[in-house]
């Protein structure tokens, strides 16, 4: 009996072992193995089981099964195989991305003293075992084992000594309840929401302002020690803030989920509208068929998408008995819609959220597994569930582009998600505002059925959108400036700071959205025009005010913020690019007695940060949101009457095919955050592009006008959905090598393509990527396009399986990215 098997290793192959006899009863498809492997042990899946080996090498052996039941469960592995073969990646990668973390190493496998034989019959390595576990308690990791005890403890030893009754083995071993461990926080006790009350608290005393607003930007808590020993501030310090009573010390549990407080039955039961109601009953019906086919469901924002997927929930999990998984772009951001799951169906939900341990993570995978839970919510990995009889798969906000991997397997968790529920035979559900337009063609050429919401619940109407001319208000503040200074950028207009004011006098709640973070997005020497770069990528420094340093945003490097300019010694130096952290300035400065949160990365590094931000928003504690994208999701806040977008501008001009795609989502989405309540609402479009079509049709809340006038564009040359395309990113640390493989790389490919007379594939490129180097590596790609997806996926997969890139002293790597989300 002979297995192939699927290492994590980054070759478009599996591997040919023999199963030793007293192996095969375990070594099924999916289970895990220990193999040797270029003289190591590397764990690995078995993919096929053959009773001739596929290649005739030396054929080594098996090691050890250790899996009782295969970690991957069949739809599991044959949803990896069919990633592996369309995404051109290793299968061993794509298992190790389906599966908990701890599966990959050998973390997972213990083993415990069952009977102690005393020292009579064993051989010495035998001895040496049980000798070393008489001396623990409790189960003992393998790997741990091994370190100590090396060959001593390889995997034939222990399996002779199960079989003879005197260890037991316990691949999935019970975990023991994570101790609760807690840790010193530091609170902020006081909030001074108005510029005024901070004044006021400090006067004089600058570092303990810092410390405080320090705090504040990572929202609100800290652990002491971080904030004295990375932050480098001193205890007397805090001991002050503590003593004015800014600040509380707590002892905070290390783990404190707030999904796992909410319970079963929660939320009162809603009565879906007529529209919902209709929505529901064809998705019904269709969950009851044998292939109900996947759905896409445009609902404008506010019109009650997550009711529909909840009675679809009530609909295969209480009356049918089946499973379901629900995707969400990202949990930290959702968490209003991760509570309404939890609070219809309570323990049944497995929520898989970012803060999870690695532990943690395989718990809730068991309990899926075994179907203690029955529903899962997650972000992308989670459509790898180990359910059985999976009903229904939801994709919330299906147009996100955080659903696809970055890394390999550079998947896309919708397609996946559209396949799985084929295999499944359960009803796929896409559901957004804002279709990504391969959806939406999907949907208009019948291979999806489209169902719509085209009303807000409770007939609230979509709020009316403004445009303000971002050129004449910087004509007007070049008027008020003198010929030698430099204006001043405009960061909230006069329009927007009187409806911003409008909203503080009446209580009501402002969300202010610009996506690009930091105080200024470059710093340049007005001199000699010298603009400080990063030393690893090509990319501009983004200037952070509060911390004072330079910080790169692809690697986290970072740097002192520079006095004098580094060629011309000139100390006239201007910081240019308005983002988040002026915008929160600015807003301080102009509305002093508002009380402001800002929300980024910046601020939300701790586990629950967005939690804790979004929270105040909810209980009313804050007059003016703002933040990056991150606000403009799925929030849905009543008491929110006004959007402004400060610049809506920041990525239209990325040099990317679906730049203005994306511009159109954004504004749409975070303008679907006003006017959710019966006050109604207003939204405010900061830009110099007021012709655009992108913004024109936000403006209009026109979804179909624009996905024509964007099909448009993408016509001629041909960009998805009107092609496919697959973009081939080769990097290296040597410049001139890395575009000379990549000129290599792509005349191989026009080689092939020629030689096998291959009409509808093009070859476009070779070329510097648009970010030409990443964290000291240089970028070169070419692109493939066709519109046969067939035939590019077989002049990729030729390419992925034959084309080897010369090794060299440049390290250079070659990436396959099929259905790119981006070009850069
Ligand atoms: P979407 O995701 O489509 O933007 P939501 O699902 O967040 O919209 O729903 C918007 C609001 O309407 C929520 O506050 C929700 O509780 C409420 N809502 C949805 N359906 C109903 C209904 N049938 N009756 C009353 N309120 C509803
Ligand atoms: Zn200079
Ligand atoms: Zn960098």
């Amino acid at each position: 009996m002979f297995v192939e098997v699927a290492l994590p290793l980054p070759l478009p192959r599996t591997f040919t072992y023999a199963v030793p006899p007293e192996l095969r009863d375990a070594a099924r498809p999916g289970a895990r193995v220990l193999v040797p492997f270029a003289n190591k042990e590397k764990i690995g899946w078995i993919d096929r089981v053959a009773s001739e080996p596929q290649a005739a090498d030396r054929i080594k052996p098996v090691s050890a099964v250790l899996d009782t039941t295969p970690s991957a469960t069949p739809t599991v592995l044959r949803l990896s195989r069919w990633i592996a073969e369309y995404y051109l990646a290793p299968l061993g990668q794509v298992l190790r991305t389906a599966l908990p973390a701890g599966l990959a190493d050998s973390s997972t496998d213990f083993i415990i003293l069952a009977s102690d034989p005393g020292d009579e019959g064993l051989t010495q390595h035998e001895a040496k075992l049980v000798d070393f576990l008489r001396g623990r308690e409790g189960p003992q990791p393998v790997a741990r084992v091994r370190r100590e005890l090396g060959e001593r403890a390889s995997w034939p030893i222990i399996r002779r000594l199960e079989e003879q009754g005197i260890l037991r083995v316990e691949t999935e071993a019970p975990r023991e309840q994570p101790p609760v461990r807690t840790r010193r926080m530091l609170v902020i006790a006081r909030v001074l929401p108005t510029l005024l009350a901070r004044e006021e608290a400090f006067g004089r005393a600058r570092r303990q302002r810092e410390a405080y607003e320090v705090i504040e930007g990572l929202g609100g808590r800290v652990e002491a020690a971080h904030l004295t020993g990375q932050l480098g501030f001193t205890t007397e310090i805090v001991r002050q803030l503590v003593k004015k009573e800014l600040l509380a010390v707590e002892e905070e549990e290390v783990s404190r989920d707030p999904y796992a407080q909410i319970p079963d039955g929660a939320a009162p039961r809603l009565k879906p509208t007529e529209a919902q109601a209709g929505v529901i009953v064809h998705l019904q019906h269709a969950s009851r068929t044998a292939t109900p086919g996947t759905f896409l469901l445009r609902g404008v924002t506010g019109s009650g998408k997550t009711l529909v997927y909840i009675e679809l929930l009530r609909e295969v999990v209480d009356r049918q008995g089946k499973t379901a998984i629900v995707l969400v772009p990202e949990i930290a951001l959702t968490p209003q819609t991760v509570g309404r799951f939890k609070a219809v169906f309570g323990d049944r939900v497995a929520v898989l959220h970012s803060a999870l341990s690695d532990g943690e993570r395989y718990d809730e995978w068991r309990s899926l597994r075994s179907g203690a839970k029955r529903i899962v919510v997650g972000a992308r990995s989670a459509v790898f569930a180990p359910m059985q009889n999976v009903g229904a798969i939801i994709v919330d906000e299906e147009h996100e582009g955080s659903y696809k991997q970055g890394e390999a397997p550079r998947y896309h968790a919708r397609e996946v998600a559209v396949v799985r529920a084929a295999i499944e035979g359960a009803v796929c559900l896409l559901g957004s505002a804002t279709p990504a337009l391969e959806s939406w063609a999907n949907a208009k050429a019948g291979k999806y059925t489209l169902l719509e919401l085209p009303h807000r619940v409770g007939g609230q109407p979509l709020p009316p959108i403004r445009i303000v001319d971002l050129r004449k208000e910087r004509e007007k503040i070049k008027k008020t400036t003198g010929p030698l200074q430099e204006p001043s950028p405009v960061v909230v207009s006069d329009i927007l700071a009187e409806a911003v004011r409008e909203r503080i006098r009446k209580q009501e709640q402002t969300i202010l959205l610009l996506n690009r973070r930091g105080y200024a997005t470059f710093v340049q020497c007005r001199e000699c025009g010298l603009v400080w770069h990063c030393p690893h990528c090509n990319v501009s420094l983004t200037y952070h005010r509060k911390r004072h340093r330079l910080t790169c945003h692809y690697c986290l490097h970072e740097e002192p913020a520079p006095k004098h300019c580094a060629s011309c010694g000139s100390a006239e130096l201007s910081f240019k690019g308005v983002g988040t952290e002026q915008v929160e300035r600015a807003v301080e400065e102009a509305f002093p007695s508002a009380r402001i949160a800002r929300m980024d990365v910046d601020t939300t590094g701790g586990k629950w940060a967005h939690h804790d931000i979004l929270g105040r928003v909810e209980r009313g504690e804050v007059d003016i949101l703002l933040g990056t994208q991150m606000i403009a999701k799925g929030l849905d806040f009543p008491n929110v009457t006004l959007v402004g977008v400060i610049n809506a501008d920041t990525g239209i001009n990325l040099p990317d095919f679906r730049a203005t795609e994306r511009t159109f989502q954004l504004l749409t989405q975070v303008a679907g955050r006003a006017g959710r309540g019966p006050k109604g609402g207003d939204v405010f479009i900061q830009t110099a592009l007021p012709n655009h079509y992108a913004i024109i049709s936000a403006t209009e809340h026109d979804f179909v006008g624009f996905a024509e006038k964007e099909f448009d564009t993408r016509r001629d040359p041909a960009y998805p959905p009107f092609s496919r395309l697959i973009n081939v990113v080769v990097s290296g640390v040597d410049e001139q090598l890395t575009q000379e493989a990549a000129v290599a790389a792509a005349d191989w490919m026009s080689g092939l393509l020629t030689a096998r007379k291959v009409a509808d594939v093009v070859l476009v490129g070779p070329a510097p990527c648009p970010i030409d180097r990443i964290r000291t590596r240089w970028r070169w790609h070419f692109i493939l396009r066709s519109p046969n997806a067939k035939v590019l996926g077989q002049v990729g997969r030729y390419f992925y399986e034959k084309y080897r890139i010369p090794a060299n002293k440049a390290d250079l790597r070659i990436a396959l990215d099929r259905d790119p989300v981006a070009l850069l």
